[in-house]
């Protein structure tokens, strides 16, 4: 569980875990769960390949996987197949969203160039506390 604190002079949103569970597998999961968290996925990837899409940007990506990854959110492979970390359950909206673009950009530029950064800014200007807000969230 993650809690939003606003800072009181700048309002930068902070993030903070509030409750320490010891992490389980996938399987350990209900099948509910991980159908949830399918739905929630793919309804996110649809939202933004028509959010891409209205910028002349076309997503097109294979298959989606949930994993119980210990050291990534997400992923995305060459032969566009995307990876998401099923802990993401946990994570507030915003950073949920940040993750599927995260990955989605990587269909179209397989690094962290200024380019996918570019990218990123279309559905996220401030990516950039987004992502330091997501690195320092340990799994
Ligand atoms: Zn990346």
């Amino acid at each position: 569980m993650f809690k939003i604190f606003f800072k009181k002079d700048t309002n930068k949103r902070i993030f903070k875990k509030v409750s320490t569970k010891k992490s389980k597998k996938v399987s350990d999961f209900s099948k509910d769960e991980v159908e949830f968290l399918r739905q929630k996925i793919n309804d996110r990837l649809e939202f933004y390949k028509s959010l891409y899409y209205e910028h002349g940007i076309s997503l097109e990506w294979n298959r989606v996987s949930i994993r119980n990854q210990s050291t990534r959110w997400g992923s995305c492979s060459n032969k566009r197949n995307l990876n998401f970390n099923f802990k993401m359950k946990n994570l507030p909206n915003e950073l949920f969203d940040y993750i599927i673009v995260h990955e989605l950009c990587h269909l179209l530029q397989m690094n962290h160039g200024v380019d996918f950064w570019k990218l990123v800014s279309i559905a996220f200007p401030d990516f950039q506390i987004l992502r330091s807000t997501l690195k320092s969230i340990r799994f």
